[in-house]
């Protein structure tokens, strides 16, 4: 392992504790078979690799394939068109027939070049049918055992399989070549024991480095899921963080009670639509909305009565305000709204409105159903005026004028302190 992915791995054994490490039960590997312990990692890890896998094996079979049928001639030159060429043929055909299928169906299903099973069999019946050239060509059996030794050997290296599948079919390899090598020529048993020693070498080799490739393409497959792991942890963190500070945002500019903009916030609001107004020499306005006769409905409905009601007509007034205006709660059931862009005249309108939508809007409290009016004061900003507390002193004139005149009412105050009701 290189010394970053090292770092990587104490980092990550180090954050979260043996489980989401590369120690953790769920990356044991096998000894022999060079696969995860865990069917559940095993499986994952197969799938993950089943398409590059499934295209190495396609090559490995096209390769063997075309030695198979390569082969073919020196068999013809030494035999002619004899029996033993044909029969040779034969067995060539075969396996390379075996070989096509297998080929067709791993390129149909990839999940067949990660299973081994159809691999191991075409492995073993190649194998097999390979014995026959001991018997028909025994001129050469020094060759063919040497073909043998590399055909061994390559099986571990060129042809994607299961460890344990290829040992398997690699040993039962070394023992029908004894066999086949004892039945052309009989040998005596320190001879067979020699030969199958030598045998046994490329076994040992071939197992040897293909479980050093196995198990390092599973460590580093166990690496990349723990990153991507980490990363998705980090990832989600970072989406808390950002909804907390969403939460903690809002919480700072709402009023918990309503939703509606908090004195801060809508000083801070009123300081933006001040420069705009100023900037763009548009009209300003700004309205005092109190419930008529709030008490009343806190002394015979009860406070939490009281508070619904203050809710329902906070949401009320956000959905028939315009969606420029910004509306915020000034403290107890009294609420601001500021109208942008619109003259003192145009926000009377909006105002008048909003105060018949209360008027005919029922608002139900547990048992009761509640008729609620309010009465709204409101002024226009004036060519010279820079402070929000001015504007609400006059809007609030107003506001004290239309209680006195008998609520549920819109009054309009000028700059010269003139009053306008408009009573709906
Ligand atoms: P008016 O028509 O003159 O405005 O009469 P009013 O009863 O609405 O006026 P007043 O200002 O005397 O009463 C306001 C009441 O609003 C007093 C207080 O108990 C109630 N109040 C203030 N804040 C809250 C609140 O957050 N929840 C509830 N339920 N009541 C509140
Ligand atoms: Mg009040
Ligand atoms: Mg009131």
């Amino acid at each position: 392992m290189r010394p970053a992915a090292e770092t990587l791995v104490s980092q990550l054994c180090s954050n979260a504790g043996d489980q989401a490490s590369l120690k953790g039960p769920e990356w044991r590997i096998s000894l022999w078979r060079g696969e995860f312990l865990d069917p559940r990692t095993e499986t994952a890890y197969r799938q993950h690799v089943s398409s590059i896998t499934a295209l190495q094996l396609r090559w490995g079979l096209a390769v063997w394939a075309l030695l198979l049928l390569v082969f073919a001639l020196p068999d013809y030159s030494a035999l002619g068109w004899s029996t033993d060429f044909v029969l040779l043929l034969v067995m060539r055909l075969a396996v390379v027939g075996c070989i096509g299928l297998l080929y067709l169906q791993v390129r149909r299903t990839p999940m067949h070049a990660v299973n081994g099973v159809l691999t191991t069999l075409v492995e073993l019946i190649g194998l097999a049918g390979f014995m026959l050239v001991f018997f028909l060509r025994p001129e050469i059996v020094g060759w063919t055992f040497v073909v043998v030794l590399l055909m061994l050997f390559t099986l571990f290296v060129a042809i994607p399989n299961r460890l344990g599948m290829a040992l398997a079919v690699a040993l039962f390899g070394a023992i029908i070549t004894l066999v086949a090598m004892h039945l052309v020529r009989p040998r005596e048993l320190l001879e067979l024991l020699a030969l199958f020693l030598m045998l046994l070498f490329p076994v040992a080799t071939g197992w040897i480095s293909a479980w050093r490739v196995q198990v390092l393409q599973r460590q580093q497959y166990a690496l990349m899921t723990l990153t991507l792991r980490s990363n998705r942890q980090l990832q989600d963190e970072v989406e808390q963080r950002r909804l907390l500070q969403q939460q903690l945002q809002r919480q700072a500019s709402t009023d918990a009670l309503t939703g509606l903009y908090n004195r801060h916030e809508y000083e801070r609001l009123f300081a933006h639509e001040l420069a705009r107004s100023l900037r763009e020499q548009r009209p300003l306005s700004l309205a005092i909305l109190d419930l008529d006769h709030f008490k009343r409905v806190n002394d015979t409905h009860g406070h939490a009565a009281g508070d619904e009601v203050l809710r329902r007509v906070a949401r009320l007034c956000r959905d028939n305000f315009r969606a420029v205006d910004i509306v915020g709660r000034l403290g107890g059931e009294e609420f601001v709204v500021l109208l942008p862009d619109t003259s003192l005249a145009q926000a009377g309108e909006v105002a008048q409105r909003v105060l018949e939508q209360l008027r005919v809007t029922p608002i139900e409290v547990g048992e009761a159903v509640l008729q609620v009016t309010a009465t709204l004061g409101l002024t226009q900003l004036q060519p010279d005026e820079r402070q929000l507390d001015s504007l609400l002193q006059r809007a609030d004139q107003a506001l004290y004028a239309g209680k006195a005149a008998g609520r549920d009412r819109v009054v309009l105050v000028q700059a010269d302190g003139s009053m306008q009701m408009l009573v709906g």
